[in-house]
């Protein structure tokens, strides 16, 4: 059975707690999905991952679980996450995700590519509102283990996290994604603290490296529509891939971006190039031998993170920005997850 990434996604088996199996949000996910049987159990835990599942069976095979999310809702980012000195963290409302990027860290990091969709979202809120009154002004991420706008369209949960913003308008949220699946969004109003922020790559690298992903140029669609709708916009230059004219490709994707996204739209631009835990280098060259990043000669660095050494990163980079700075202020571009 193949996996449908648009519109209705298609799921082998639905595993649902039996807390949840009267929830209104519950009964709207399973309206816009198709999926072969429903199991309740008692816990997530008790299933999801118990068991090894390959990763690449998420094309032909993925079940989805549905239930709440126990124990620490919201948690620190990690040092150089996010743009600004404010402290950063990350809410977690599901886990995996419908796309296949080949440097997925995602594939080394649980064991197994099953869906999870977490739908105690007034818990997490909850959680949101105590980090708040200990940390003002700081920022929320979405989409730490999944892409937060990909299954917006079944999951519903933006206006409820919409309205938490509007009443703590010093708090920022970060919504990261790859998908155009924007129609959520423009139902709502935006708000001056709520950024929408795109994973970019040039249309080469998107097409090799972000297997099922939308195409570079759909996602920049996705940012003009949304600019026009008055949303504030976060860009991730995010991993860059070394290839064969990545200047020019680079130079070609940041030119369209510029025709869409002015400066006064513009929030922040975040660079990074790619690096992988050692475990997630290893599921990679397992999962796609034949990719171009199998091929490239990494290094392992001090932090025991697999990526190209300090002089190609620090020139990728420069090169970035360089391309960056005709167009967008150099105090909104950062750099991700450099020291
Ligand atoms: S969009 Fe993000 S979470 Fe989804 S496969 Fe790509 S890198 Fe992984």
């Amino acid at each position: 059975m193949n996996l449908k990434t648009y519109g209705m996604a298609m799921f082998n088996k639905v595993f649902i707690e039996s807390n949840y199996l009267e929830h209104p949000r519950v009964f709207r996910i399973l309206e816009k999905i198709k999926y072969q049987d429903k199991i309740p159990i008692n816990d997530i835990g008790d299933v999801w991952g118990r068991v090894k599942k390959p990763y690449l069976q998420k094309r032909t095979n993925l079940n989805l679980f549905i239930g709440a999310k126990k124990g620490q809702l919201v948690k620190e980012a990690p040092p150089a996450y996010g743009a600004g000195t404010q402290k950063h963290f990350y809410f977690i409302h599901a886990y995996n995700c419908i796309y296949e990027c080949e440097y997925c860290y995602l594939q080394g990091h649980f064991n197994t590519p099953d869906l999870v969709f977490f739908v105690n979202h007034h818990e997490i809120i909850e959680e949101m509102k105590e980090v708040a009154l200990n940390n003002p002004g700081c920022w929320f991420h979405a989409g730490e283990f999944s892409d937060s706008l990909a299954l917006s369209h079944i999951t519903g949960e933006l206006p409820e996290y919409f309205d938490f913003f509007k009443n703590n308008p010093d708090e920022k949220l970060e919504i990261r994604t790859k998908s155009v699946n924007i129609k959520e969004l423009l139902k709502l109003k935006p708000l001056p603290n709520i950024f929408v922020s795109f994973s970019l790559s040039s249309e080469y690298s998107a097409k090799k490296f972000d297997l099922k992903t939308p195409p570079t140029k759909h996602r920049i669609n996705a940012i003009e529509k949304l600019v026009q709708a008055g949303y504030r916009i976060g860009i991730h230059f995010d991993p860059i891939i070394y290839v064969n004219n990545f200047e020019k490709d680079y130079e070609d994707i940041i030119t369209n971006l510029s025709q869409v996204l002015p400066d006064s739209s513009l929030a922040y631009i975040s660079i990074g190039v790619v690096r992988f835990t050692g475990d997630v280098y290893h599921q990679t060259i397992r999962n796609y031998p034949d990719s171009e990043i199998s091929h490239t000669l990494f290094s392992k660095s001090e932090d025991g993170k697999v990526r190209y050494n300090r002089p190609m990163r620090k020139w990728i980079l420069n090169k970035i920005r360089e391309k960056l700075l005709p167009y967008y202020q150099n105090d909104k571009i950062y750099e991700c997850m450099e020291d």
